[in-house]
């Protein structure tokens, strides 16, 4: 039955495979020398199996574990160095006519503020993130055919990439919208969008029917096969994540990394990234009443082996979870973060008095976007607005082969230095820009080509000067 090269997403995602490997996997849980021998594949940098991650997830012997995050250290070292790149969500909707009982935009949730940013509604929520520092963002809506439609969503694109205020611009839209049509794929790809995100919520199916038991989004087969259809609408980078706490976290696993050899299989190209959300409290939503919710340790663990397991994949966490669960997963794999975040439509412009909720959850980190790369920079990381790749045309494979060729050092590294320039002198506080500044100093002499260095050192001189966007 299992076929990673099918198209049908229960044999892509056998169940029965995923119960074989939980099984090997217990049943080699202190197995040392297969353990040490998948270790030292993972050392290679290529990646693990489903099965032979979730032989490493089961163990429990202290010392292999700390092999696994000195290796997952390493690796984030080596292929994403310190550079953290910056997003910010932006919802737009949350009409919904889905029953998904984990979310408060659920069809049936009557006491919820249902709202709908207008074109000059999502003008002015742009320019106040603009006017934070962000240049990347990810749109989210609830599904509803009727207020939500794909020429809406087109529309807010255009719209914001269309604005241009101050020195601000959005430079990437990523879009987190329900499982769609090719033809509908297609026209999210002519509007420019960068990554497709659509979370699998859990790979369980029995699970998944009953965690929406109403409206499209119920169809397990639409939502699973939903980035193979992407693919063919022309998207190459598409973003995978599951909701941790619906099912249990080692049968999500495997069904993630199935999911990347899947696409790989496939298309020839893996997940451009996975995402790690943990479900929240949020209006009409009790997180305890759903029984797999993993702790902080678990969670580390899944990070730092996705990190092995998929190292050409981006890992993104939100501000679902807090300061110091970021600080713990920045070490072990995550390359991305969302800063200043409003889980609330229209969040940005005016922050909803209580009686008027209309966010999707409580968010954990509250710091302002300033705060978060003060701390960022603080701890060494280079935080990082660039947006060069997909803008240069290095999506899916290409973007790929850039990692392997390592020439990351080369080109990532001077533009997450060109973009946190650009950050500094635009919108910084007094503290964050010494900082800031201080690091680059640094940053710049870890660039290997020195012609590159030049290049890099002359850009940074024309951006006190007033002239943006640069890249390699
Ligand atoms: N409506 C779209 C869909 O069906 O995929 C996507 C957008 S939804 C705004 C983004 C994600 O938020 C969902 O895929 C879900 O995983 C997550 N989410 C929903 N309720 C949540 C909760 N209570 N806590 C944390 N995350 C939640």
């Amino acid at each position: 039955m299992y076929n990673a090269k099918s198209l049908k997403a229960e044999e892509f995602i056998s169940d029965q495979e995923i119960k074989e490997t939980l099984a090997y996997a217990d049943a080699n849980k202190d197995n040392i020398s297969l353990i040490d021998e998948i270790i030292e594949k993972a050392k290679l940098g290529k990646g693990l199996t489903h099965r032979e991650a979730s032989v490493l997830l089961a163990c429990e012997n202290e010392e292999k574990l700390q092999e696994i995050y000195d290796l997952a250290k390493k690796i984030k070292e080596d292929y994403y160095g310190n550079r953290i790149v910056l997003f910010a969500p932006l919802y737009l909707s949350n009409y919904c006519v889905n029953g998904c009982v984990y979310c408060p935009y659920h069809m049936k949730n009557k006491h919820i503020s249902r709202k709908k940013l207008t074109q000059d509604e999502i003008r002015k929520e742009v320019i106040a993130l603009q006017d934070m520092g962000h240049k990347r963002l990810a749109i989210e809506l609830g599904e509803d055919p009727v207020n939500n439609p794909i020429e809406y969503v087109l529309d807010s694109i255009k719209t914001i990439y269309d604005i241009k205020h101050k020195n601000g611009a959005i430079r990437r839209v990523n879009v987190n919208i329900a499982a769609t049509t090719v033809e509908n794929y297609r026209k999210l790809k002519e509007a420019g969008i960068g990554t497709y995100i659509l979370f699998q919520e859990t790979y369980n199916k029995e699970s998944y029917e009953s965690l929406h038991p109403t409206g499209p989004k119920h169809d397990y087969a639409y939502h699973t096969e939903a980035m193979d259809r992407a693919m063919e609408g022309g998207i190459d980078d598409v973003g995978l994540g599951v909701l941790f706490g619906l099912e249990m976290y080692r049968y999500e696993f495997a069904g993630i990394l199935m999911h990347a050899e899947h696409l790989e299989a496939v298309h020839g190209v893996g997940p451009h990234t996975i995402s790690v959300p943990r479900i929240k409290r949020a209006d009409d939503i009790d997180p305890s009443a759903f029984d797999n919710g993993i702790s902080d340790e678990i969670f580390a663990k899944i990070i730092a082996l996705l990190r092995v397991s998929v190292p050409y994949t981006g890992m993104i966490i939100s501000t679902r979870e807090a300061k110091e669960v970021r600080a713990k997963a920045l070490e072990l794999g995550i390359s991305q973060i969302s800063g200043g975040s409003r889980t609330s439509v229209g969040g940005y412009v005016e922050e909803e008095p209580e009686e008027d909720n209309s966010a999707q959850f409580d968010v954990s980190d509250r710091r302002t976007l300033d705060e978060v790369m003060k701390w960022l920079i603080d701890l060494n990381y280079v935080p990082s607005f660039c947006t060069a790749c997909y803008r240069e045309g290095r999506t899916g494979d290409r973007f790929m082969s850039l990692c392997k060729s390592k020439q990351i050092s080369n080109c990532c590294h001077p533009n997450a230095l060109m973009t946190l320039k650009e950050y500094l002198v635009d919108y910084a506080s007094p503290a964050t820009k010494e900082a800031g500044l201080k690091l680059i100093e640094r940053e710049l002499l870890t660039i290997p080509k020195e012609k590159v260095r030049e290049v890099t050192i002359q850009h940074l001189k024309e951006i006190e000067n007033g002239q943006r966007d640069f890249r390699f």
